[in-house]
């Protein structure tokens, strides 16, 4: 690990909506950049757009990242809460002669862009109200609270030297004169990201690739205030199955969403970071392993594509592997979820255990182990026509003595119990387990059947075996 305790990352999100799958990977690459370098990791919430941001948001944000495990490493900054600073910046800027005052009325550069475009030209503003050395400007009108422009720069271009693109030029020239504050005062986007970056030291802003064109103005701007620009990495979107950019239309695209769907937080965050990043075949990385090996540099110029099924693949993974003692919140929050009180059965950590064979994800877990904690709401009908039949019945009601005859409830006095009582019978063991699992969980899907008796328990295991062997009586 190359430590240079001078690195500092973001992760900037607009609170105006939930945390998105692709901003969820943006922090991550920030977080892991950062961490790797020995650096730090800090949160700035872009609420300035106060028609499109709401509290909601921002606590949706919050959640998000919070469950993923990437929380800022100090109190996270919020533009709203900075506004002096901003104007105090303005001012300077004005004092400096880096930005000026501009009395365009809408009507005025409604009819410059017209002209321009009837010239075929691209419409920008043409810089009236900039000052410069001999210039007359125009008449100040009265009553008009101006804006306050950027002085762009008019010559030469700016270089990106993008840590994922590689060197992006821009052409000062087309580049005109950005408002950074409004009539009323208050200060624009890319004007607001510029001050903080500056303030909070950032040195490697990894953001999306949308801000790509933002990035020559915001680089101008901290040159005009003397400030020395951060790197910049600029991530590929990604894109849905189809290859168009990843949106409520292919499915979730929320990471609560995600949690919703019955994904470990590590999981998602370990299919997040092999979006657009590998090394070599490796796919699994734990996250000691992220942190050692994920390298900005390395991360595709290409949009990368969500793939569901992989995702799910990797959260079986960590299923199998993962301590269930540190699945079991996770699990209880999905029992609760599905109104299943987890304190009414076996412990979770066992349940998880005996279950994450055959469960992708924590909802199948959640619905295939509702039966250890809840009482049966019916049986699945396909395998109740199959499996609950006379003769199942008959053999259920034979086990069901046994069962209850047995002076303690282990696991090797059930398996003894059940194994004998199918080779008594001259029967495989699922021809007599199928008729049980159906009987005890409702449905033909169960850990192995000592297990699945034994975590079950005594009463709900006794209980049960008779209802169904009245349901199939009553129902000839
Ligand atoms: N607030 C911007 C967004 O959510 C990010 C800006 C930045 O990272 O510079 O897309």
């Amino acid at each position: 690990m190359s430590v240079s305790p001078s690195v500092v990352t973001r992760f900037a999100p607009s609170p105006t909506g939930y945390l998105h799958i692709g901003g969820a990977r943006t922090a991550l690459f920030s977080y892991l950049y950062a961490k790797r370098h020995g650096g730090k990791y800090l949160l700035r919430i872009e609420d300035t757009d106060l028609e499109r941001s709401s509290e909601d948001a921002v606590k949706a944000i919050f959640e998000g990242l919070d469950w993923l495990g990437l929380p800022s490493d100090v109190e996270p900054v919020f533009q709203t809460q900075r506004f002096d600073r901003y104007k105090e910046v303005i001012e300077q800027m004005l004092e400096a002669g880096t930005a000026y005052h501009c009395y365009c009325s809408k009507e005025e550069l409604d009819a410059m862009r017209a002209a321009q475009m009837a010239r075929k030209e691209k419409p920008r503003y043409d810089g009236r109200w900039r000052p410069e050395p001999g210039k007359i400007l125009p008449e100040r009108p009265e009553g008009v609270r101006p804006v306050v422009r950027f002085r762009n720069p008019q010559e030469g271009e700016v270089l990106v030297d993008d840590l994922i693109k590689g060197p992006i030029s821009f052409q000062n020239t087309e580049l005109d004169d950005l408002i950074i504050a409004r009539g009323d005062g208050t200060p624009t986007y890319n004007f607001c990201v510029v001050v903080d970056d500056w303030d909070m030291g950032i040195t490697h802003v990894i953001r999306g690739d949308d801000h790509v064109n933002n990035t020559p103005r915001q680089i101008n701007i901290l040159k005009a205030l003397g400030a020395e620009p951060p790197a910049y990495a600029h991530v590929p979107m990604i894109l849905g199955a189809d290859g168009v950019k990843l949106s409520k239309r292919h499915g979730a695209v929320g990471v609560i969403e995600y949690r919703a769907l019955g994904f470990l937080p590590e999981a998602l965050l370990n299919y997040l970071v092999r979006l657009g990043w590998s090394h070599g075949d490796q796919e699994l990385f734990s996250h000691a392993e992220m942190l050692e090996m994920f390298d900005i540099t390395k991360v595709q110029k290409a949009p990368a594509r969500f793939d569901m099924e992989k995702a799910i693949w990797v959260n079986h993974q960590y299923l199998k592997t993962a301590d269930p003692l540190h699945v079991a919140p996770e699990f209880d929050w999905h029992l609760r979820r599905i109104g299943v009180d987890p304190a009414k059965g076996p412990a979770l950590a066992v349940v998880i255990e005996q279950q994450r064979e055959r469960c992708k994800t924590l909802v199948e877990m959640a619905e295939k182990s509702k039966f250890f904690f809840a009482e049966l709401e019916g049986y699945n009908e396909k395998d109740a026509a199959k499996h609950l039949t006379a003769d199942g019945a008959a053999l259920l009601d034979e086990l069901r003595a046994r069962l209850e005859a047995l002076p303690e409830w282990t696991a090797l006095a059930l398996h003894e119990t059940v194994n004998g009582f199918a080779e008594g019978k001259g029967l495989g063991l699922g021809k007599v387990a199928q008729p049980i699992r159906v009987a005890i969980a409702g449905m033909a899907i169960s850990p192995p059947i000592d297990q699945t008796l034994l975590l079950l328990g005594r009463e709900r295991t006794l209980a049960r075996l008779a209802a169904a062997v009245s349901y199939v009586r009553n129902k000839s």
